[in-house]
Parts: C-alpha cells; sequence; structure tokens
C-alpha cells in the first residue's frame, strides 16, 4: 500500500495563500493542479475527496484508464504532456485544458475535433521554449505571435495564456527572472493580438515561490503534493 498523505495538500494550499498574499496577488487568482503522471486513480481520489479537484496528466494511455474509473468525481482535466498528432482527438475529448500546444497542425486538428464532437471552445495554452534550448518543446519566442494570432482564429479554441517548463535553477532571483520573461511574452501578446489573457501556466514544486511572485496562476505540482516519483 502506498503511503498516501493528503494533509500536504492543506500545507500546500496554506502555503500558496501566505505567498499570494506576500506578492500581493488578488485573492484566488493562483490555481493548484496536482501533476498526477505515474499516480494511480487511488491516489487522485484520495486528493479530490481532501479538496483537490484540478489534476494534470502528461501520458494519454496512462490517463485515459485513470479517467475512466474517475468518472463519477468532478475533476477539472489539464493535458500537460507533449502532444502526437494521432492523439488529438482523445486529448480533444477528455481533456477540460491543454497547456501543450507548440504548432499549427495540433491547434488545426484539436480545433477540428472538438468542432466534430459538438463541444464547447477548448482552453488552450501555448507552450513556450522559454530557454530556447534546442531539443525542448515549445514554440520559439520569436513564432509565438504567428502561432497566437493563428490559434486566435480558431473558433473552436479559446486562447487562455502561455506556458513553460523552464530549466531547473537552483536560486529564487533565477528563478523569477525566467518566470518573469513568460509573463513579459504574454503582456506583448496581449498587445499584439488587443485581447486579453488570463492565464499562465508556470511554478513546479522547485520553484512555486518564484512563479507565484512572477505572476503565475497555475502551478503544476507533483512531489511536493503526492511525494517523490518512483
Ligand atoms: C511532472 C511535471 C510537473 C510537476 O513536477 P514536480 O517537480 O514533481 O512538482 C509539472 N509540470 C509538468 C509538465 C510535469 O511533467
Amino acid at each position: 500500500m502506498v503511503n498516501i498523505n493528503p494533509d500536504k495538500l492543506n500545507v500546500l494550499k496554506q502555503k500558496i495563500l501566505e505567498l499570494s498574499i506576500k506578492y500581493t496577488r488578488p485573492e484566488n487568482s493562483v490555481r493548484l493542479i496536482g501533476a498526477s503522471k505515474t499516480r494511480s486513480a487511488d491516489v487522485i481520489k484520495t486528493f479530490y475527496n481532501a479538496g483537490l479537484s484540478e489534476f494534470g496528466e502528461n501520458y494519454l494511455d496512462e490517463a485515459l484508464k485513470k479517467q475512466a474509473s474517475l468518472t463519477h468525481l468532478n475533476i477539472t482535466w489539464h493535458y500537460i504532456g507533449s502532444i502526437q498528432s494521432r492523439k488529438t482527438k482523445a486529448i480533444a475529448n477528455n481533456f477540460d485544458w491543454v497547456h501543450t500546444v507548440e504548432r499549427k497542425k495540433i491547434a488545426d486538428r484539436l480545433n477540428q475535433h472538438i468542432k466534430e464532437a459538438g463541444k464547447p471552445p477548448l482552453n488552450v495554452l501555448i507552450q513556450v521554449n522559454i530557454d530556447q534550448e534546442p531539443s525542448k518543446s515549445g514554440v520559439s519566442v520569436h513564432e509565438l505571435v504567428t502561432l497566437a494570432k493563428y490559434i486566435a482564429d480558431c473558433p473552436y479554441l479559446r486562447l487562455r495564456g502561455l506556458m513553460s517548463i523552464p530549466k531547473a535553477r537552483d536560486n529564487f532571483n533565477d528563478q523569477l527572472a525566467i518566470h518573469r520573461q513568460l509573463i513579459d511574452l504574454k503582456k506583448n501578446l496581449e498587445d499584439q493580438l488587443s485581447t486579453s489573457l488570463d492565464s499562465v501556466s508556470a511554478g513546479m514544486s522547485n520553484d512555486m515561490e518564484a512563479a507565484i511572485a512572477a505572476g503565475s496562476t497555475m502551478l503544476r505540482i507533483g512531489t511536493d503534493l503526492f511525494g517523490k516519483r518512483r
């Protein structure tokens, strides 16, 4: 039996509340998403019962299995993994948010699947390769505006903001600086699109405080909630 300790949820919620006050963030402007890859459906259910209702999954097949046994729970599902085009239909049909859109082709396919399913527009974030690492996921900074304009014109997608997975940094100031770059990109994008984007998905267990300080609205937390992954 795994040692599931949902007490960590209350500790974390309290910490997010305190940090939100410390950095003068508006009340309830930071959402907590449990990054539940490799965690069982039982673990998700235990945390759901303890008061967590949003979960992020990276691997589609694993996620579908867990979702199938949790249909009776009112969970908001976030897709936070890389997207293969042959899996876009299942992603469109089984998730409320997709954080990792990084190219037109994927946007097109998600848009088409939502249209065919007759569902309301899908909430999407564009993943930005914020550290401009050659082999990493995310649109490059210089291609961001073009992609965002394209997605903004997809009637079945609702562009909500940006997401990034920066390189691990071990001190607060460096973490803050890279998260601020994403916030600045979002502001620039809002000007370019003449629209406001309400979401920034940034911050994991090791850089949560910097993400809150910079203005993240969605923390994706695995380790600090569920313990170390094996
Ligand atoms: C695993 C994962 C997380 C959570 O990471 P922790 O360091 O365990 O909090 C967040 N975002 C993505 C995209 C992940 O894959």
